[in-house]
């Protein structure tokens, strides 16, 4: 699969290499070059520097033929205006957007324009979980 990954950060750089390692084809965009050391010197992909959210810079990415659009830089506006334009200028097929904010994440989940994955949900709902299991198992002693 040919992927294009908007953020070189935590989350970018260990799906790119994740990705990589499974074979598929890799290009990852970040607006700060220093990002691009997360991947390792064993990375295969292709990097290119610039704002996820210039159509030129998509347009190099390889955007045209990409079979999926992941946006995983750290502003949820970014995330979300890039996915738009992946989808709806470029067509993309697959679009997976980060959103940390559980309110925008609802209202772009809804819209159906991409897929949206919300950490602050899913962090909380798994913390919640934890913390009731520790609860319940100290009950029991
Ligand atoms: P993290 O918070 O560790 O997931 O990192 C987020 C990454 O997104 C960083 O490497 C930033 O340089 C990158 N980033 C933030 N905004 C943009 C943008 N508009 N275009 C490209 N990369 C961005």
């Amino acid at each position: 699969m040919k992927v294009v990954i908007l953020g070189c950060g935590r989350l970018g750089a260990y799906l790119a290499r994740r990705m990589d390692q499974e074979g598929h084809q890799v290009t990852v965009v970040d607006r700060n070059a220093e990002a691009f050391a997360r991947l390792g010197s064993d990375f295969h992909g292709a990097m290119v520097l610039g704002t996820g959210i210039d159509q030129d810079i998509m347009r190099r990415a390889g955007i045209e033929e990409a079979d999926a659009f992941i946006a995983v830089t750290n502003g949820d506006n970014t995330n979300a205006m890039a996915s738009e334009i992946a989808k709806l200028v470029f067509k993309v097929p697959r679009v997976v957007a980060r959103l940390y904010d559980p309110v925008r994440e609802d209202t772009y989940h809804t819209l159906g324009l991409m897929e949206t994955v919300c950490p602050t949900i899913i962090g909380a709902d798994r913390i919640l979980e934890m913390v009731a299991d520790n609860h319940e198992a100290s009950k029991a002693k």
